[in-house]
């Protein structure tokens, strides 16, 4: 089994991270000026043409609309929810993503509360991030696992899926800013990911992948005291 717990050391500093976005939106660009230049010199109509510039122009849409919710949180307000509310939530929008894959999605909640302070909107990207990059790495059919549970006080959220694993030299540069295995993918999901867990709710994530098996992805945040005397 290869283990990670997702540090600091992936937090990207500014200036990586403006280098990066400047890479990745002008890679898209060129393409598109590249195209552009060709459909101006001809008379007809290509479809190809088209297909593939709509796909740059999503790419460049992706990268800042993650880079959007990174930087401008729609919500920062601080409550108290119990994270299972958020898990059954966030599963029912995430369904049909799911089965248009034949992919079962099942919850698995812990009998108790789970409360935890924190941004619940956030709590949310972090869940769909999770359950998103599952669902990509699922061929087809299978099941993926998100359970609930307390561990030295703190409440675990975990994502488990019946993909292909990470090996180990990848698992090192996952939480990257733009690091990506995927044609279409942005690079962005974990490292938002993380930032939300980490530097917004003083938690953590813990990643643990076997080949051929699966990948399951744990978020810890910090129990909320709750009052005991009620
Ligand atoms: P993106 O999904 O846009 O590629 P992410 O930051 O969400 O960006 O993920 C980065 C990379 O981590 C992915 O490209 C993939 O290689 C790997 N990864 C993330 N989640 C999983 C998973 N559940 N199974 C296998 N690989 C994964
Ligand atoms: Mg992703």
């Amino acid at each position: 089994t290869n283990e990670l717990l997702m540090g600091w050391e992936k937090m990207t500093s500014v200036g990586q991270l403006v280098s990066g976005i400047a890479h990745e939106i002008k890679n898209p660009l060129t393409v598109l000026k590249g195209f552009l230049r060709l459909i101006a010199h001809s008379s007809t109509v290509n479809d190809q043409y088209i297909g593939i510039m709509n796909g740059e122009f999503d790419r460049i849409e992706g990268i800042v609309q993650e880079l959007l919710t990174f930087a401008k949180p729609e919500s920062t307000l601080y409550e108290n929810k119990d994270v299972r509310k958020i898990v059954e939530q966030t599963v029912v929008l995430m369904e049909p993503q799911a089965l248009e894959k034949s992919i079962q999605l099942v919850a698995f909640n812990d009998s108790e509360p789970l409360t935890v302070h924190c941004v619940e909107s956030q709590i949310k990207q972090v869940l769909i991030n999770l359950i998103k990059n599952a669902i990509e790495a699922m061929d087809n059919k299978g099941t993926i696992v998100v359970r609930t549970f307390l561990r030295d006080r703190m409440a675990a959220i975990q994502v488990s899926d019946q993909g292909p694993g990470i090996p180990e030299p990848q698992l090192q540069r996952i939480g990257e800013a733009f690091y990506t295995t995927k044609e279409n993918g942005t690079g962005l999901g974990l490292m938002v990911t993380n930032n939300i867990v980490r530097c917004n709710h003083n938690g953590y994530i813990e990643v643990r992948s076997q080949l051929g098996i699966g990948t399951s992805f744990t978020v810890f945040l910090p129990a909320a005291e709750t009052d005991s005397t009620g």
